[in-house]
């Protein structure tokens, strides 16, 4: 249940890194969704994606709360418990415009 991710509480205001995932814009890759990190505002690309940039963001750094971000849906995810989070007024407003591929 989300009540038991203790995670929730360190979730942070957040300016989003870049406008898609950081890494694919480097270097030319594509997405399918986006993940923002609720720690320090790392934006990467989801498991659905070629090159799951948000999941090795948290195992490199161990933060452990994403949010989707295209577009805000005002759900979160904790890496750590796998469980989804409601966000509801806290989700992140898109810097945007958002590049997409699909
Ligand atoms: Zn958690
Ligand atoms: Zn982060
Ligand atoms: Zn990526």
């Amino acid at each position: 249940m989300a009540d038991e991710c203790l995670h929730a509480a360190g979730i942070r205001e957040v300016v989003p890194s870049a406008l898609g995932c950081e890494e694919c814009l480097k270097t030319g890759s594509m997405w399918v969704h986006l993940r923002l990190c609720r720690t320090c505002g790392h934006v990467g690309s989801c498991d659905a994606s070629p090159n799951r940039h948000a999941t090795k963001h948290f195992h490199a750094t161990g933060h452990p709360v994403v949010e989707g971000y295209d577009p805000p849906e005002a759900w979160g995810w904790c890496y750590i418990d796998e469980v989804v989070l409601d966000l509801g007024d806290r989700a992140t407003a898109q810097n945007g415009p958002i590049p997409r591929y699909y």
